[in-house]
C-alpha cells in the first residue's frame, strides 16, 4: 500500500491540486487526510469537494470542528475566527453535515490517524518536537501515527526505547521500529518554505518521503484578499511563516 499524506489544506484549492497533480504519477493507492481542511482560506467548498472525491480516510481538525461549534474557536487568533466566521457562512448543510460526519482518529492496517495528538485527540495539543512526540507512543498501538495541526514536518522514531528525530526528506522505513509523522501543511505551510507539503508513505517498500511542490501562491493569496478576509492570512502564504 502506498499512502498519500495531506494535512492541514486550509480552504488552499490552488495548492490541494497542486499536490494531487504532482503526486499522479507515484502510483498511490490510498489518500489520507488528517484535518484541517478549511480555514484561513478562501476556497473552502472547492477544497471540501476535492477532499470528499479523492481521499479515503479524513479525520476532523479543530478548524472543521469549528465551523459546525462555535465553542471550538475560543483559543483562535482574531484572523482566525473570523476565517471560521466567514467560512461558516460559505458552507452549505451538506458540507457541514460531511464535516460533522469526521471522526476525531481512524486506523488503516498499522497506521492511526488524528490531527494533533493520539494522546488527547480532542484536546488539539501541539505536537511540535522529539520531547513532545515522547508522550505520544503510549497512546497509539500501530506502528505509525500520522499528524498534523502544526503546519511542521516532523518525523520522530522510537527504537528500542530510544527516540530519534529523522531529519533527511526520505526515510528507510524498519518493521520493529514505530514512528510518529507529520508532513507539514499543504495549505498553509509554517516553516519557511511557501511550498505545499505532503508526504508518501509506502508500506510495502518500507519508504517514506517528504515532499514539497509549488504552486500559484500569488492567486492564493488574491483570492483570500477579494474575500474580504484578513489580508495577513495571504501575506503568510507568500513566506510560508
Ligand atoms: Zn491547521
Amino acid at each position: 500500500m502506498r499512502c498519500l499524506i495531506a494535512t492541514d489544506i486550509h480552504s488552499n484549492i490552488e495548492a490541494l491540486e497542486a499536490v494531487l497533480e504532482d503526486a499522479s504519477g507515484l502510483g498511490c493507492d490510498m489518500y489520507l487526510c488528517l484535518g484541517d481542511i478549511v480555514g484561513y482560506g478562501a476556497s473552502p467548498r472547492e477544497a471540501l469537494a476535492l477532499v470528499r472525491d479523492r481521499f479515503d480516510e479524513v479525520v476532523r481538525g479543530n478548524h472543521d470542528a469549528a465551523v459546525i461549534d462555535a465553542a471550538e474557536s475560543f483559543r483562535f487568533n482574531e484572523n482566525a475566527r473570523a476565517a471560521i466566521e466567514w467560512t461558516r457562512r460559505e458552507l452549505g448543510p451538506d458540507e457541514r453535515d460531511y464535516i460533522e460526519s469526521l471522526p476525531l482518529t481512524c486506523h488503516i492496517d498499522g497506521v492511526r490517524l488524528v490531527h494533533g495528538s493520539p494522546e488527547d485527540p480532542a484536546g488539539w495539543h501541539y505536537v511540535k518536537d522529539t520531547m513532545g512526540a515522547s508522550y505520544q507512543f503510549e497512546a497509539f498501538e500501530e506502528q505509525f501515527c500520522l499528524i498534523g495541526h502544526t503546519h511542521l514536518p516532523l518525523v520522530v522514531s522510537l527504537a528500542g526505547g530510544t527516540l530519534r528525530s529523522e531529519t533527511d526528506t526520505i526515510v528507510r522505513l524498519r518493521p520493529n521500529i514505530r514512528y510518529l509523522v507529520n508532513v507539514g501543511s499543504v495549505g498553509q505551510p509554517r516553516d519557511g518554505d511557501p511550498d505545499a507539503a505532503y508526504g508518501i508513505l509506502d508500506l510495502d517498500a518500507g519508504r517514506l518521503e517528504l515532499r514539497r511542490v509549488g504552486y500559484d501562491v500569488e492567486r492564493a493569496r488574491r483570492k483570500i484578499v477579494d474575500a474580504g478576509l484578513p489580508e495577513s492570512l495571504g501575506e503568510r502564504l507568500l513566506t510560508g511563516a
